[in-house]
Protein backbone atom coordinates (compact mmCIF):
# COMPACT_ATOMS: atom_id res chain seq x y z
CA UNK A 1 0.00 0.00 0.00
CA UNK A 2 1.23 3.42 -0.90
CA UNK A 3 0.76 6.19 1.52
CA UNK A 4 0.41 10.08 0.50
CA UNK A 5 3.23 11.85 2.86
CA UNK A 6 3.03 15.47 3.92
CA UNK A 7 5.10 17.84 2.44
CA UNK A 8 7.07 20.96 3.75
CA UNK A 9 6.24 24.26 2.87
CA UNK A 10 9.06 26.91 3.02
CA UNK A 11 10.60 28.59 5.00
CA UNK A 12 10.88 24.99 6.97
CA UNK A 13 14.39 24.84 7.57
CA UNK A 14 14.06 20.82 6.57
CA UNK A 15 14.40 22.15 2.89
CA UNK A 16 17.42 23.35 3.81
CA UNK A 17 19.38 19.80 4.14
CA UNK A 18 21.66 18.78 1.64
CA UNK A 19 20.65 15.06 1.07
CA UNK A 20 23.09 12.16 0.90
CA UNK A 21 23.19 9.87 -1.72
CA UNK A 22 21.46 6.19 -1.40
CA UNK A 23 23.54 3.12 -0.66
CA UNK A 24 21.82 0.48 -1.95
CA UNK A 25 18.25 0.67 -3.44
CA UNK A 26 16.47 -2.06 -1.66
CA UNK A 27 12.84 -2.76 -0.61
CA UNK A 28 12.91 0.52 1.61
CA UNK A 29 14.03 3.14 -1.19
CA UNK A 30 11.71 1.22 -3.25
CA UNK A 31 8.81 1.89 -0.89
CA UNK A 32 9.95 5.33 -0.22
CA UNK A 33 9.52 5.91 -4.58
CA UNK A 34 6.20 4.44 -4.65
CA UNK A 35 4.91 6.65 -1.62
CA UNK A 36 6.44 9.78 -3.00
CA UNK A 37 4.70 9.26 -6.28
CA UNK A 38 1.27 8.25 -4.91
CA UNK A 39 1.88 12.07 -2.85
CA UNK A 40 2.89 13.71 -6.08
CA UNK A 41 -0.21 12.30 -8.28
CA UNK A 42 -2.05 13.35 -4.60
CA UNK A 43 -0.94 16.34 -4.80
CA UNK A 44 -1.15 17.27 -8.92
CA UNK A 45 2.29 18.05 -8.55
CA UNK A 46 4.72 16.87 -11.94
CA UNK A 47 7.66 16.26 -9.27
CA UNK A 48 8.62 15.49 -6.15
CA UNK A 49 11.97 14.99 -4.04
CA UNK A 50 12.54 13.08 -1.17
CA UNK A 51 13.69 16.07 0.50
CA UNK A 52 10.17 17.59 0.10
CA UNK A 53 8.44 15.29 2.71
CA UNK A 54 11.70 15.85 5.34
CA UNK A 55 13.92 12.47 4.15
CA UNK A 56 17.18 13.82 2.83
CA UNK A 57 18.23 11.28 0.77
CA UNK A 58 18.90 11.44 -2.85
CA UNK A 59 15.85 10.81 -4.50
CA UNK A 60 12.91 11.79 -6.79
CA UNK A 61 9.92 11.66 -9.15
CA UNK A 62 8.95 12.77 -12.41
CA UNK A 63 6.03 12.74 -14.49
CA UNK A 64 6.19 15.35 -16.96
CA UNK A 65 4.15 14.41 -20.27
CA UNK A 66 7.13 14.06 -22.71
CA UNK A 67 8.01 16.09 -25.43
CA UNK A 68 6.91 13.86 -28.83
CA UNK A 69 8.05 16.17 -31.24
CA UNK A 70 11.45 15.65 -30.47
CA UNK A 71 13.09 12.64 -29.78
CA UNK A 72 13.80 12.33 -26.52
CA UNK A 73 17.00 10.16 -26.84
CA UNK A 74 15.99 8.00 -23.89
CA UNK A 75 18.81 5.37 -24.00
CA UNK A 76 17.38 3.34 -20.76
CA UNK A 77 15.19 3.69 -18.05
CA UNK A 78 12.24 3.71 -19.87
CA UNK A 79 9.33 1.61 -17.77
CA UNK A 80 5.74 0.99 -18.45
CA UNK A 81 4.94 4.56 -18.00
CA UNK A 82 7.88 6.63 -19.99
CA UNK A 83 6.60 9.84 -18.37
CA UNK A 84 7.17 8.81 -14.90
CA UNK A 85 10.51 8.46 -13.63
CA UNK A 86 11.84 7.43 -10.49
CA UNK A 87 15.30 8.56 -10.29
CA UNK A 88 18.23 8.03 -7.58
CA UNK A 89 21.43 9.91 -6.87
CA UNK A 90 20.81 11.50 -10.16
CA UNK A 91 24.06 13.46 -11.65
CA UNK A 92 23.54 16.22 -14.34
CA UNK A 93 26.65 14.91 -16.87
CA UNK A 94 25.77 17.68 -19.54
CA UNK A 95 23.77 20.72 -19.93
CA UNK A 96 22.89 22.54 -23.08
CA UNK A 97 24.53 25.96 -23.35
CA UNK A 98 20.79 27.30 -24.92
CA UNK A 99 18.90 28.83 -21.66
CA UNK A 100 15.22 29.07 -21.61
CA UNK A 101 12.89 30.89 -19.00
CA UNK A 102 10.24 28.62 -17.71
CA UNK A 103 7.62 29.43 -15.51
CA UNK A 104 8.48 27.21 -12.13
CA UNK A 105 5.90 26.54 -9.63
CA UNK A 106 6.60 23.96 -6.19
CA UNK A 107 4.80 21.99 -4.04
CA UNK A 108 6.60 23.44 -1.18
CA UNK A 109 5.78 27.04 -2.17
CA UNK A 110 2.28 26.10 -2.39
CA UNK A 111 0.47 28.79 -5.43
CA UNK A 112 3.15 30.70 -6.21
CA UNK A 113 5.11 30.74 -9.98
CA UNK A 114 7.63 32.62 -11.10
CA UNK A 115 10.11 32.59 -14.12
CA UNK A 116 13.42 30.93 -13.85
CA UNK A 117 16.33 30.76 -16.40
CA UNK A 118 18.23 27.11 -16.76
CA UNK A 119 19.14 25.41 -19.41
CA UNK A 120 16.88 23.87 -22.08
CA UNK A 121 17.73 20.34 -22.28
CA UNK A 122 20.20 17.95 -19.56
CA UNK A 123 21.56 14.98 -19.48
CA UNK A 124 21.12 12.91 -16.00
CA UNK A 125 23.12 9.51 -14.95
CA UNK A 126 21.03 7.87 -12.19
CA UNK A 127 19.99 4.69 -10.74
CA UNK A 128 16.50 3.44 -11.23
CA UNK A 129 13.88 1.95 -9.06
CA UNK A 130 15.62 -1.35 -10.13
CA UNK A 131 19.07 -0.18 -9.11
CA UNK A 132 19.86 -0.15 -12.48
CA UNK A 133 22.38 2.54 -13.96
CA UNK A 134 20.44 4.45 -16.84
CA UNK A 135 21.34 7.98 -18.58
CA UNK A 136 18.04 10.38 -19.70
CA UNK A 137 18.65 13.45 -22.26
CA UNK A 138 15.61 15.68 -20.82
CA UNK A 139 14.19 17.96 -23.10
CA UNK A 140 12.20 21.38 -22.01
CA UNK A 141 9.73 21.17 -19.32
CA UNK A 142 11.13 17.91 -17.85
CA UNK A 143 14.52 19.20 -18.68
CA UNK A 144 13.32 22.25 -15.95
CA UNK A 145 11.29 19.94 -13.80
CA UNK A 146 14.98 17.55 -13.31
CA UNK A 147 16.99 20.64 -12.74
CA UNK A 148 14.20 22.10 -10.01
CA UNK A 149 14.13 18.22 -8.30
CA UNK A 150 17.56 18.19 -8.27
CA UNK A 151 18.22 21.71 -6.92
CA UNK A 152 15.80 20.30 -4.01
CA UNK A 153 17.95 17.55 -3.10
CA UNK A 154 21.52 20.23 -2.86
CA UNK A 155 18.41 22.09 -0.01
CA UNK A 156 17.95 24.61 -3.26
CA UNK A 157 14.35 26.06 -3.82
CA UNK A 158 13.54 28.09 -7.16
CA UNK A 159 12.88 31.38 -5.70
CA UNK A 160 16.59 30.88 -4.99
CA UNK A 161 16.51 32.39 -8.77
CA UNK A 162 14.75 35.63 -7.20
CA UNK A 163 15.23 38.75 -6.34
CA UNK A 164 15.63 38.85 -2.08
CA UNK A 165 12.54 41.01 -1.98
CA UNK A 166 10.26 39.03 -4.56
CA UNK A 167 11.76 35.32 -2.58
CA UNK A 168 10.08 36.64 0.89
CA UNK A 169 7.10 38.25 -1.45
CA UNK A 170 6.65 34.71 -2.77
CA UNK A 171 7.04 32.75 0.78
CA UNK A 172 4.58 35.19 2.67
CA UNK A 173 2.01 34.46 -0.09
CA UNK A 174 2.91 30.77 -0.28
CA UNK A 175 2.04 30.26 3.63
CA UNK A 176 -1.81 31.89 3.18
CA UNK A 177 -2.14 29.34 1.08
CA UNK A 178 -0.80 26.69 3.33
CA UNK A 179 -2.42 23.15 3.15
ZN1 LIG B 1 9.80 22.05 -5.88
Amino acid sequence: MMTVLPILVAPNPLLRKKALPVQEVDSQIQRLLEDLEETMIAEDGIGLAATQVGIPKRILVMNVPANVTVNGEQIEGMNSNPDLYHIINPEIVWASDTLVACNEGCLSVPGQYAPVIRPDSVRVRYLNKAGKFCETTFLNLQAACVQHEIDHLDGKLFIDYLSALKRDMLIRKAQKVRR
